[in-house]
Parts: C-alpha cells; structure tokens; sequence
C-alpha cells in the first residue's frame, strides 16, 4: 500500500515519495526558550517522534533537524516594549538572555527525554547560524525582493510567486493575513511583508554586525536558513503546530525559495492546537500546563500523571484533531493505559502462540500507520491484540514492535526501541560514556568533538552504527 501523509500545502492525503528514501530530511520548528514547553508544545514536537518513529519502523532512514531559537521572535507586545522575551525573562532574574536561554534549551531537551522523543540529529541554534541568515538574506537583496531603511530590511511579498499558497492566505489585508508589526517598522509597504534584519535596540544582548548595520535577524529569515543548512534547499517534510502555518511558514517558505529557486519542502505537516478544558492555554488564565503540572496533579488535588501517561493520551487521538485536554480525560488515558499493559503482561506469561493471528494484527497496525500516522486507529490494534489471547513470545514480539513507535511500556522487559535504544549492554561504563557524551554532541550540532570522541571509543575497541537517529549501536570490534 504504501505512506501516505496529509499535505497542508495542497490540503489533502498525498503518497509520501522521498528524495532519498534512506534519509528522509525533517525538519521541526523547535521551541523558543524563555520558558518551559507547555502541553500543547509538546503534542506538535510528539509529531515528529511519531514520524520519525514510524518511517524506521517502516524501512526508512531519518535525518531530523530541530531548531532552537535563542534570538527572539516578532511578537506584537515585546516590538511595543522595544525588547524580546528572552531579554524579557533574563531582567526579570537578573541573568543574561544566553543563560536564560541556555536554562531553557535544558528543560527541553528534559521535556523530551522524558517523553521519550527520539532525539533529533541536529539541534541548530538560531543564535549560532547568524552568518548562513545573513548569506540568505544577501541572496534575497541580489535578486531584488528586498526593500528597506534606516537599518531595517523587509522582504517584499508581491515579488514572490505563490505567496499564499501553503496557509491560502491572501494579499491585501483578507484572512488570515494580518498586521503583524507596528511602530518601528512603519517603512513596511504593506502588512504582509515581513522583516529580514533590524537594528539591535539599547540594551539587547543578542544582536550582530551586518550589511545593513548592527542587528538582529527576523524569526522567519532563521528557520529557512536553518534548513537550508542542515537539510539543503529541498528537503522532504516540514512540520510545526498549525498555528504557525501563517506567517511563520508562509514566510519561510517564500524566502527559501525566493533564494534558492528551489522547492525547500516538499510536504508539510501540521499538529492540531491543543484546548485545556476547552479554553485556549495563557499564562493568565493559569492553565499553561507543563509536564511538572501534570506529576503534580489537578489544581484541586488529586493524582497526577506521568509524561508517559500524556504520551498515551495524545495517541488515542489522530494529530491533525484538535485535542482539548481534561484532567477527567487524562485520568481516562491513564487508566486504559494501565489495563492494556496488565493485559499484556498476562499474556506474555501465558503461553499460548497464535502466530496467524498475529500476522493479521501485524499488518493493521502497519496499515494504520501508512494512513497518515492513524494512531488511534493503530492502538484500536494494540487493543485487539490485548483482547485476541495471542501469547508468549508471539505477544512479546508484537509488543516491542508496537511500542518502537507507542513508547508507552506496553511490556517493559520486550526490550522496545526508544530512549534508550543504546545497544549498551555488556559494554564497558566508560566506553558507554563516551557513546552518550557523543550523542549529546551530535545533537547539539558539535559534529568536530563527536568526531574525536569516536575515535576515543573505537581506541578502547568498539565500533559505533548510527542508526539516522539516536545514539547508534555499540559493537566490539
Ligand atoms: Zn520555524
């Protein structure tokens, strides 16, 4: 049957065809950090691990690339303040944007680990990419589809063919299009284009030497140079939250290819918002929820859930649903959730093969994820299993397969692929060390040290397999 995956940019289920079927390159928009993630954070990031889960799972080699964007974003209240968040938080703790913004990249990469996310290959910093924006922004200027002044430089949408056409956005003030930037960048020539660089505000941290004087760049102009980076001017699929469809991705979109000429995207996906008991997530109505919210338990009291238990719930639902988050349906989740894995551990211990059906339940489970990532659909079969009597190592099977993509403990001792997909056993401490310090390198984009610390585990006698994602698999040479 083969892939297929819904397509924002043509609003319908397309067969997924890769460039390079052994690495399909992804990129996520990543977080912003000046603060922890929230649920609704995590439910898009939890796309991409279920993409990148399923299309190993399916024969495919990955290669993700998540941002980390450490800049500042146009965002209308911090332009009226005249500074950025992370500049925002830092003054309010008395630290610098770097070390907010650094205490915040390791809550994420936190919040991942917790939730079990297969690491990403790349994580690029948007504050260590500044030179690739500003070669990006050149080759904008040289094809003429800038315009600007007194340090600031925009982008003009009129001269980019097919601006609209991923989030159907129209030019001249119609939905979804909207002023996004006032005050300051009152040289804009209408309310749709965008800002490429700006010059630095008194007191930013953050802030650079450029063509067009000391600044800074625009949210925008950092994801397409990111990508083009560390995926090249076309990559296979783009993913984020729906609610950056327009501009955010607009906006990439037009400036990658109004660079390049190239495609930059093929495919696009975008995770459904998230509600919590039925209101939008804000700081001030209080219900930003975070993992550490969710341990800890209803504001009334109560149990609370482990990051495990959300995974869990966010699959019951297919991501392109909007998902309104209820502490009774959290409880719900975590109690199926706690049934099926009972149900799976009696039958592990039964015995009883069933090797026929099994091979039935093996090929819905894959039908489900070819379908779009139909995860409702592919636990509806985890299900069915749970309830078919297959036994023994037939179920054990099932279940590692299964979990290589739920991550949820269907049976822990079935030795699942996830976060801990090392291969480590029997390997020496130290050697074990070192694979996980380069792994840690190699996420954060410090390939020269990962380099090095390869050769120090091959001199102690072991040879590393990068799997696309993760830390590889250790083997004795
Ligand atoms: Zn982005």
């Amino acid at each position: 049957m083969g892939l297929s995956l819904h397509d924002s940019a043509v609003r319908r289920k397309v067969p997924f065809v890769p460039g390079n079927p052994l690495r399909v390159g992804i990129y996520t928009c990543g977080p912003t950090v000046y603060r922890y993630a929230h649920i609704g954070n995590l439910r898009t990031y939890l796309l991409t691990d279920l993409l990148v889960r399923s299309l190993r799972f399916l024969g495919y080699g990955t290669r993700s690339v998540q941002n980390i964007t450490d800049v500042g974003h146009m965002h209308q209240e911090r332009l009226e303040r005249g500074e950025d968040k992370v500049i925002a938080a830092a003054r309010a703790a008395k630290k610098s944007a770097r070390e907010i913004a650094e205490f915040f990249t390791e809550a994420f990469f936190r919040d991942c680990r917790r939730m079990a996310f297969l690491p990403a290959d790349v994580y690029p910093r948007a504050s260590e990419h500044v030179p690739e924006m500003i070669s990006l922004v050149r080759s904008l200027e040289e094809r003429g589809v800038t315009y600007g002044e007194g340090g600031y430089l925009y982008f003009d949408v009129e001269k980019a063919p097919g601006y609209g056409d991923l989030s159907g956005a129209s030019l001249g003030g119609g939905t979804p299009a909207r002023r996004t930037e006032a005050g300051a960048h009152r040289h804009k020539k209408r309310p749709e284009d965008f800002v490429l660089w700006m010059p630095a505000e008194p007191g930013r941290e953050y802030q650079w030497d450029s063509p067009w004087g000391r600044g800074w760049p625009g949210w925008h102009i950092e994801c397409a140079a990111m990508a083009i980076r560390h995926l090249g001017p076309e990559f296979d699929i783009h993913v984020g939250g729906a609610d950056l469809r327009f501009p955010h991705h607009e906006n990439s979109r037009a400036m990658a290819m109004a660079a390049t000429g190239k495609r930059f995207a093929a495919l696009w996906m975008h995770a459904a918002h998230l509600l919590v008991e039925g209101k939008k997530m804000s700081k001030s109505a209080g219900n930003e929820y975070t993992l550490d919210d969710l341990e800890n338990g209803p504001p009334g009291g109560g149990r609370g859930f482990s990051p495990e238990e959300f995974r869990y719930y966010c699959l019951i639902l297919h991501y392109a649903s909007p998902m309104n988050f209820t502490w009774a349906g959290q409880a719900g989740a975590a109690r199926a959730l706690s049934r099926l894995r009972d149900a799976y551990r009696k039958l592990a211990s039964a015995g009883t093969a069933g090797e026929e059906a099994a091979t039935t339940l093996r090929e819905k489970f894959r039908a489900a994820l070819e379908d779009d990532l139909n995860l409702p659909r592919a636990l509806a079969v985890v299900h069915d299993a749970a309830r078919s009597g297959i036994g023994g190592e037939t179920v054990r099977s099932l279940a590692g397969a299964w979990d290589g993509i739920l991550a949820v403990g269907l049976l822990p001792e079935a030795g699942a692929e996830g976060a801990t997909a090392c291969g480590m056993e029997g390997v020496p401490g130290e050697v074990g060390e070192l694979a996980r310090e380069r792994a840690a390198r190699r996420r954060a984009g410090d390939y020269a040290v990962a380099d090095v610390l390869r050769k120090r585990i091959r001199a102690a006698g072991y040879g590393i397999d990068d799997t696309g994602t993760g830390a590889g698999r250790l083997r004795k040479l």
